[in-house]
């Protein structure tokens, strides 16, 4: 079956490790129909806008998209991030944020872990509605029954596919009485429905309780799902237990449109000199191929990149000594 993937480069080093990837899927041989649509801080120099609604519309459209990176320039007064705004549009409820081991070292790398942080993309403390008030300073926090739902199903669902028997519902019940008081309950009910279908078993954990445990005991953990905020910061605390932001990858999915991405920003430090690391935008690949149903595929790249980290081929800010094109022809040759 045909798949249309909508490719935004972004800006600085956006296009060196997208072009990788693109190259890659190609080698592969499969059935995709890529097209290419703008958007960041250079779409915005030329046009006026870091997210065109017809980029949106593309997204909207494509059966995936793969999102370099952006640059967000600081000094813009409501300047639109190309990122949240496509969140919003097409309303990616979802994110996605696989933590699995591939074999670096070093720092607080450990082996064997293999779970998934599902965190709540829409709502929470990031509706963007904070009030001055001089002295202080208010922001509102929304958690709603449909969206407290449709984030644990989606958990549970991932579950299933993934073959994984355990979800930690991780929140601040006992403090958020109201917010995530509402949250817990409905999850409560997701998953006592999938372990009377399924026998797939629920964890409940504070969020402080979750951050230690993290640390402790990760490999106890399959599938966890939190609320905006927590899993923000539960997924990049996750991340550095498999190697951190050079193998991050994250995926933005909901009803009408998936992203996935790198988690890593334009780095424009290094933009242009070619030594840019291209894993995290493949693993973000490998997440697309999972999402359009080329499991196949995906197991084999995620196999090649593996292979390639374990193989030593890194580029230097994962310690090695290999630019972007040399990772590039070593994923070419383990595939
Ligand atoms: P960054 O992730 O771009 O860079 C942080 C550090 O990590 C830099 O030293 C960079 O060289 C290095 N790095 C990042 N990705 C790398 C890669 N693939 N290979 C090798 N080294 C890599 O974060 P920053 O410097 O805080 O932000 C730079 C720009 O990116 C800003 O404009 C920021 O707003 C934007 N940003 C965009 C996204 C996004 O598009 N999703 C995410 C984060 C930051």
């Amino acid at each position: 079956m045909s798949h249309n993937i909508l490719i935004l480069k972004g800006d600085g080093i956006g296009p060196e490790v997208v072009d990788v990837a693109v190259d890659i899927l190609k080698h592969m041989g499969l059935d995709l129909n890529f097209s290419e649509a703008k958007a960041g801080y250079a779409c915005y120099q030329e046009v006026g806008d870091p997210i065109p609604q017809t980029t949106i519309a593309a997204a909207r459209a494509a059966d995936a998209t793969l999102f370099g990176a952006v640059t967000t320039p600081p000094d813009i007064p409501n300047y639109r991030s190309a990122v949240v705004t496509l969140r919003r549009e097409l309303d990616l409820y979802a994110n996605l944020r696989p933590v699995h081991s591939l074999g670096l070292t070093g720092g607080h790398y450990r082996e064997g872990l293999d779970f998934y942080v599902v965190r709540e993309n829409t709502e929470g403390l990031y509706i963007g509605q904070e009030e001055d008030f001089g002295d202080y300073a208010i922001a509102k926090r929304l958690v709603t029954k449909k969206g407290s739902e449709r984030i644990v199903r989606y958990a549970y669902e991932l579950a299933r596919r993934t073959g994984k028997r355990k979800v930690t519902v991780v929140h601040k019940a006992n403090i958020l009485r109201l917010t995530d008081g509402l949250f817990r309950r409905t999850a409560l009910a997701v998953a006592k429905e999938y372990a009377e279908q399924y026998g797939i078993e629920v964890q409940e954990l504070l969020v402080d309780t979750m951050a230690m445990r993290l640390i402790k005991d990760p490999q106890n953990f399959e599938v966890i799902v939190t609320t905006n905020l927590f899993g923000d910061i539960l997924s990049d605390e996750a991340a550095e237990l498999v190697g951190g932001l050079g193998v991050a990858a994250s995926g933005n999915i909901g009803e009408h449109g998936a992203i996935f991405e790198p988690v890593h920003g334009s780095a424009p430090d290094i933009a242009g000199k070619g030594i840019a690391n291209p894993f995290a935008t493949l693993l973000a690949t490998v997440m697309m191929l999972q999402h359009i149903g080329e499991n196949a595929a995906a197991e084999h790249l995620q196999a090649a990149v593996a292979a390639t980290i374990r193989q030593g081929t890194l580029t230097p800010d994962l310690g090695g000594t290999a630019n972007t094109a040399r990772v590039k022809e070593q994923i070419i040759s383990n595939l």
